[in-house]
């Protein structure tokens, strides 16, 4: 065998890190402080804090290895952490803010972290599991606030930087080495630990930043909605400083109106939320200026094509969708057209999950492991596997890995679909989400964007219930839009309007009219949740004939 003669220079996070802050020391960060009000900071500024971070979590006794835990909104600070922590050779652990206390002290337990960052407004949150984890040395506290609920002495993130110098010595680091850990948000099971490395890091960044993706240069500045602690805010953060992107944060101001102010404001080219966040900007009384948005990358759950429609309809902004798990870095697959189609015609594959990435290798298999066809129809579990997706999750001594969720080398995404022979695939559900009705599958994705594009709906979230009959039955929860179009939008007229849309016996019989449809940790609909509501009979279901 002829051996390559390149260099194995390590693919890191240090490397990122160093080159944006040398290449691109002029590059903005911008992080809101509400009501249009923004801090702003240089790359090379933020570099300098990074470092100075980094000596200051020596100086606490973090070294390799260690777990770095970051409670926190996006922000500056949350981006110097990082920076810092992977750089140093320690591992950034990002906790859901928004999980339960029992939930939260299992992972950071877990995980074994021993130093926490947390933004002084959640301290209240932090406050009720903290006490359950004794392993936490050191909370370090960004910004004012009264930290006295966490019943222990805290240190204060500015006072440790300012008697730091603002350059550390970063070590050589493995490329395999851990960068950065995140759980699953578990919205439909538990909890599950997946450790990045810096090799992958380093490979998603490039990825994501290349025209195969979303084409991130100098030019663009990213707008990050999806938090930092959910995949990494879908690895934009490293993606956008390796190019010398401007990161423009809107911390905890993440409502739709605070959100248009900022966006006004900051000028980002690129944003990126899950559809619920898009949703709400669309219902804001008051049309905001969102025009400098170039593009809008929507995933996390499906979007809905009328969400798309709307968006460049009224603002004349491009919504791509992606989709991805925390297991997968998070980007596997985007839905860029393909070029040789009309606009209408591309339309229709805009609305699918896209395709592969390239570095992400796909298959759907039937239940018996066996590799369906890429022809649009055949449906099944898809498969993926690739240099940032991973092959386990992260266990402790003596827990058994998750081999159920792996299957011969490849991971089992729990999402069903199909994929069309030009690669782009279609996900009709969840494994767990799919209803089955006399046999038949019925999907609930396809009945959530048929409903979405109804003028009198706001939001439409479709579970399985019970039924005698078939087995299941689809069940609409549904959220109407204000004035005559939602007073209109009544079972018969929804039904009537399904009708023409997918096949006659998959229209829905029942039907709950809601305040809001809950959402996950992360924004997602909740059909956990609505599950139980239904079961609990606090839903008020309408039921019409068919
Ligand atoms: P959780 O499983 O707790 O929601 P993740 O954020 O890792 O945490 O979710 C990954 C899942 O989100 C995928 O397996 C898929 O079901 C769903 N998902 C992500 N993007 C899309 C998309 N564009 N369309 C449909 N589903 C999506």
């Amino acid at each position: 065998m002829l051996k390559s003669t390149m260099a194995d220079r390590p693919l890191t996070v240090r490397a990122i890190l160093e080159h944006g802050a040398r290449i691109h020391p002029r590059s903005e960060v911008v992080t809101s402080a509400g009501d249009a009000v923004v801090r702003r900071a240089t790359y090379a500024e933020v570099a300098g804090r990074a470092a100075r971070l980094a000596n200051a979590l020596r100086r606490l006794g973090i070294g390799p290895g260690d777990r770095v835990a970051t409670f926190a909104w996006n922000n500056q600070e949350h981006l110097e952490a990082y920076l810092a922590v992977p750089s140093m050779g320690a591992v950034l652990h990002t906790l859901n803010i928004r999980l339960a206390a029992e939930q939260l002290a299992f992972i950071a337990k877990h995980a074994e972290d021993r130093i926490v960052i947390v933004d002084a407004s959640l301290i209240p949150i932090l406050a009720t599991f903290i006490a359950d984890v004794p392993g936490i040395e050191h909370v370090i506290v960004v910004g004012e606030g009264d930290a006295a609920p966490l019943g222990r002495e805290v240190l204060r993130y500015e006072a440790l930087l300012a008697a730091e110098e603002p350059r550390f010595d970063w070590p050589e680091i493995d490329e395999r080495q851990a960068a950065a850990m995140c759980y699953t948000s578990g919205t439909t099971g538990d909890p599950k630990g997946v450790v990045y490395g810096h090799r992958s890091t380093w490979l998603h960044s490039m990825a994501v930043t290349s025209g195969a993706i979303f084409a991130l240069s100098e030019r663009d500045r990213v707008l990050p909605v999806v938090p930092m602690f959910h995949a990494n805010a879908w690895g934009l953060p490293y993606a956008a400083w390796m190019v010398g992107a401007g990161l423009t944060f809107p911390d905890r101001f993440c409502q739709a109106a605070a959100l248009a102010k900022f966006v006004d404001e900051a000028r980002p080219t690129v944003g990126a939320a899950v559809p619920t966040v898009w949703n709400d900007m669309l219902g804001l009384a008051e049309a905001p200026d969102i025009g400098s948005l170039r593009l809008i990358v929507c995933g996390g759950s499906a979007v809905p094509r009328s969400l798309i429609d709307r968006f460049h309809e009224r603002f004349g902004v491009r919504i791509v969708q992606a989709w991805g798990m925390t297991e997968t870095s998070p980007l596997g697959s985007v839905a860029l057209a393909p070029i040789d189609l009309s606009e209408d015609e591309s339309m229709a594959y805009r609305a699918t999950q896209g395709r592969p990435a390239p570095g992400v290798e796909l298959r759907i298999v039937d239940d018996d492991g066996n590799e369906l066809p890429w022809d649009g129809e055949h449906t099944g579990e898809i498969e993926v596997r690739g240099p940032w997706v991973t092959a386990s999750y992260h266990t402790r001594e003596g827990e058994a890995d998750d081999g159920e969720k792996f299957h011969d080398g490849w991971l089992r995404t729990g999402d069903v679909g199909a994929v069309c022979d030009r690669g782009y695939i279609r996900i009709s559900d969840r494994a767990k989400d799919v209803i089955k009705s006399g046999g038949e599958w019925i999907s609930s994705v396809e009945l959530e964007n048929a409903l979405m594009a109804h003028d009198g709906i706001r939001e439409a979230a479709v579970i399985g219930v019970p039924d005698e009959r078939w087995g299941e039955r689809p069940l609409a929860c549904v959220v109407r839009a204000d004035g005559d179009a939602g007073a209109a939008a009544t079972p018969e007229a929804l039904g009537a309007w399904l009708a023409e849309r997918v096949a006659k016996w998959q229209v829905p019989e029942r039907w709950a009219f809601v305040d809001a449809v809950p959402r996950t940790s992360v924004g997602k609909f909740d059909k956990k949740v609505i599950r139980a509501q239904h079961a609990a009979g606090e839903l008020d279901v309408v039921e019409v004939t068919r």
